[in-house]
């Protein structure tokens, strides 16, 4: 992973036809944000991004993070047609088929930039972030960006995963998967009260992995100052002091104040800021970026927002600076783990 072995930085935008057959009928998580984010990226010839068609995740990388049965389950319910699993979570008879590429495009896109270096946005469906080891739930089948960095960990040589989780609702599955884990950093904004109800500020990972979740509740209202401080202010400082070698966003778009299932104010550009933060981040530490999309419910907030994203990254604009004290709270409560945290913010 030397400089000198890479022959290319990558620039991926990581896509499948399967997505589209994952049909959820008239549930919010359906194929037309596909559909809306591709046709914005098409506009912008998608911005000189490599198009790459994900393959299909195997089982030993699913079995990583997920139960057999689990699996199995999922398998066996499309099988048969699809239907609810629980209030919010439907299959379909594509489902098995979407949800197997939705995780095999992250593994996919990991390998590529441990090679290359450079980032790739994951633009595939069924999201992931709240799917546990042996349950599907708030949209999500299996945890993508969860078996994408079980896959580095067990086969590429990396050691430390940093997941920052930028969706409106906390990433309960990703927690939950790696509550015990020291070599994956959960790092979670996310509004409360909201679905799901878990990520509580005192909730701090458990045995080796104590200290290593990191969630940052905000309130219902709360913009860009809160969600880019404690991007600038808490995740970048601890980053920085633990240098994980890979970079993983869980990129809802929820928290933008088109959205219909949340209260924040994000606007379109403020994902490019934040974005533009990890960006930065990524280029300080050397480690590559990979974005996996979760939520995001208005089309034309979601498609406007993945622009931003991707073109910022594009461009390596640099981040506007968010003002410290929203991130204060936080860094008190997480100073006992991180040195650079107990120092006063910057
Ligand atoms: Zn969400």
């Amino acid at each position: 992973m030397e400089a000198d072995y890479r022959t290319q930085i990558a620039r991926l935008y990581v896509r499948h036809p399967s997505s589209r057959e994952h049909d959820t009928g008239g549930h919010p998580e359906n194929a037309t944000r596909l559909t809306a984010i591709e046709e914005a990226l098409a506009e912008r010839d998608w911005l000189g991004l490599e198009l790459v068609e994900a393959p299909a995740a195997d089982h030993e990388q699913l079995l990583r993070v997920h139960g057999a049965a689990h699996v199995e389950s999922i398998e066996a319910l499309s099988a048969r047609g699809g239907g609810m699993i629980d209030l919010d979570t439907v299959a379909s008879p594509g489902s098995w088929n979407a949800a197997l590429h939705a995780a095999g495009g992250p593994v996919h896109a990991t390998e590529r930039l441990i090679a290359d270096g450079g980032f790739a946005f994951c633009g595939l469906r069924p999201p992931g972030h709240h799917a546990e080891r042996d349950r599907a739930m708030g949209f999500c089948l299996f945890n993508n960006v969860a078996v994408a960095a079980a896959h580095a960990l067990e086969t590429l040589g990396v050691g430390r995963v940093l997941v920052l989780d930028w969706d409106v609702h906390h990433g309960n599955g990703t927690e939950a998967i790696f509550h015990g884990s020291a070599a994956v950093l959960y790092a979670s904004i996310h509004q409360s009260p909201l679905y799901p109800g878990t990520g509580a500020a005192t909730d701090l990972g458990s045995g080796e992995g104590e200290g290593y979740t990191v969630n940052m509740p905000v309130p219902p209202g709360s913009g860009p100052d809160e969600f880019l401080s404690l991007v600038q202010h808490v995740v970048v400082p601890v980053a920085r002091e633990w240098r994980p070698q890979l970079l993983c966003i869980s990129a809802g778009y929820d928290a933008h104040r088109e959205d219909p299932l949340a209260d924040c104010e994000l606007d379109d550009a403020d994902y490019g800021d934040m974005v533009a933060s990890m960006r930065e981040l990524a280029e300080e530490l050397d480690a590559p970026l990979l974005i996996c999309l979760e939520g995001g419910y208005a089309l034309g907030a979601l498609s406007r927002s993945v622009v931003s994203t991707l073109e910022a990254l594009s461009s390596g604009r640099p981040s506007r600076g968010a003002p410290a004290e929203p991130a204060a709270a936080y860094r008190g409560r997480l100073g006992r783990y991180w040195s650079s945290l107990a120092a006063a913010p910057s």
